[in-house]
């Protein structure tokens, strides 16, 4: 699945919180929307979901276009910061709340669940209720969730912001071997240039609604655009 985003903007009031964005993501890559807070990362990526319209602009989904599209019908799975599971739910349940919406039949949701929580390396855990996880294993079964109704396009929005470093860290590796593992493509947001440069393919730096550079990690780190990428980038956290 492709994505692209042709010169979206994107005002709230008198404020533009998105200005003419250009972007390509290529079928199978994992790439980072890096920037400071309230550079649009957010608004980009709730545009793409069909959470938030743009004013002017076009975004296609596998050269379909999606500017008007309906959520339900982008193919898309999510997973943010602050999207937490459901308390009152188990682990298997949470994972298979998409399928049951969906009226999937129960032998298929049954074994679904059962590979996600083998994906996700819970297997133990499934009776258990989201107060009985770690944050990490919390994140673990939140990315199972988004997976179970096998969406193409992945959005993360700050997933692990809420997390210490150590797990913050062990999660990121998750996200890059799930989205290999599950063939998808995934676009995240972070405002940590460390996480951007350790998991991403490319990585998109972003300031006051625009694109600075989109490139590798590499290429970002070694030949930033100009001197806000430079200071962006450069800047020890
Ligand atoms: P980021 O995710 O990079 O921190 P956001 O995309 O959330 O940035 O926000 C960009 C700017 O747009 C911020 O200044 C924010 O206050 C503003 N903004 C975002 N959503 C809304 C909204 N629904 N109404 C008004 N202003 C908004
Ligand atoms: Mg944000």
């Amino acid at each position: 699945m492709s994505i692209t985003v042709s010169q979206v903007s994107k005002k709230f009031g008198n404020f533009q919180a998105l200005d003419q964005i250009d972007l390509t993501v290529e079928p199978g890559t994992l790439v980072a929307l890096l920037g400071p807070s309230g550079s649009g990362k957010s608004t980009l990526l709730r545009t793409i979901a069909g959470l938030e319209t743009p004013d002017t602009g076009k975004i296609t989904i596998n050269h379909r276009d999606a500017t008007h599209l309906d959520i339900r019908k982008r193919n898309i799975g999510f997973v943010f910061q602050h999207y937490a599971l459901f308390k009152h739910l188990t682990v298997r349940q949470n994972i298979a709340f998409g399928l049951d919406i969906r009226k999937k039949p129960r032998k298929l949701i049954k074994q679904k669940v059962e590979e996600l929580l083998e994906l996700i390396q819970l297997q133990g855990f499934g009776d258990r209720y989201p107060s009985q996880l770690s944050g990490g294993q919390r994140q673990r079964v939140a990315l199972a969730r988004a997976l179970a109704v096998q969406p193409e396009v992945l959005l993360l929005d700050e997933p692990f912001g809420a997390l210490d470093a150590k797990v913050r860290q062990e999660l990121r590796n998750w996200l890059r071997r799930l989205h290999d593992e599950v063939h998808l493509t995934s676009l995240f947001v972070t405002h940590d240039r460390e996480e951007a440069m350790a998991v991403a393919d490319k990585i998109v730096v972003m300031n006051q609604g625009r694109i600075e550079q989109i490139g590798t990690p590499a290429e970002v780190y070694d030949r930033p655009a100009n001197p806000f990428v430079m200071s962006f980038v450069g800047e020890v956290n």
